[in-house]
């Protein structure tokens, strides 16, 4: 019997758009996965820039943007633990949980691929789940190759087998929280109920005042 499989997509979602969830669905289609898991990853002290929403009001916007469709849910894994947490740990905890007859994928943008040698436990997390990298405007098609020599042939192909051409959509939090500090608009980048969340909690505003 084939296995059932999940998709979880980690990230910062500061905030969570258009982008995210329309890349999502496409690569949830092209897996097969009967459902994506958003799965956002704790703030980190070493990296706080402000302004920069709380670690609630990114999983609130998150479930306010899938709130309508019925694969993608929400999960405060990562939160909810007292350090952030590494990728391997989460997908080690989501397969014990959904058993071994779940195959589980994890979905990367292009632009992290660079940075992928530095991740912990690489080389067990490539082998241990399909490490799915999605294309992204902006990047480079996904390409492996250069890694050979550091993670072996076998595993390479793994991640190249593993690449989605999901469509290009150029947009990324960074531009929307430089567009909102700056006032300028932003709706057709965001979910409606995400903008008028970051509306009323008057999120991502500059802090220089006039
Ligand atoms: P920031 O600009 O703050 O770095 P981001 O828009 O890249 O944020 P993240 O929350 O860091 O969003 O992204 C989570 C994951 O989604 C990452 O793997 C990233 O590569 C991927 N991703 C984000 N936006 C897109 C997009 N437009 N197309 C494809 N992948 C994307």
């Amino acid at each position: 019997m084939a296995k059932r499989k999940i998709a979880l997509f980690g990230g910062t979602f500061d905030p969570i758009h258009l982008g995210h969830t329309t890349v999502a669905a496409d690569a949830a289609k092209h897996i097969g996965a009967e459902k994506i898991i958003f799965i956002p990853a704790k703030r980190s002290p070493l990296k706080g820039f402000f302004p920069k929403a709380s670690d609630n009001d990114r999983f609130a916007m998150i479930a306010l943007a899938i709130a309508d469709n019925k694969n993608f849910q929400v999960s405060d894994y990562e939160l909810k633990k007292p350090e952030p947490s590494y990728t391997l740990d989460t997908v080690r905890q989501f397969q014990a949980d959904c058993g071994s007859e779940t195959s589980i994928y994890w979905l990367i943008g292009a632009d992290s691929i660079d940075e992928l040698p530095l991740w912990y436990g690489i080389v067990e997390l490539i082998e241990e789940c399909n490490l799915s990298t999605m294309y992204r405007a902006g990047c480079e098609p996904p390409d492996f190759a250069r890694f050979t020599a550091i993670w072996g042939s076998e595993r390479v192909e793994k991640l190249q087998r593993n690449v989605i051409q999901t469509p290009l959509i150029a947009m990324s939090s960074t531009e929307i929280r430089n567009r909102l500090a700056a006032g300028r608009d932003v709706t057709n980048m965001l979910h409606p109920p995400v903008a008028d969340y970051i509306r009323k909690r008057g999120l991502y505003q500059s802090k220089i005042k006039p």
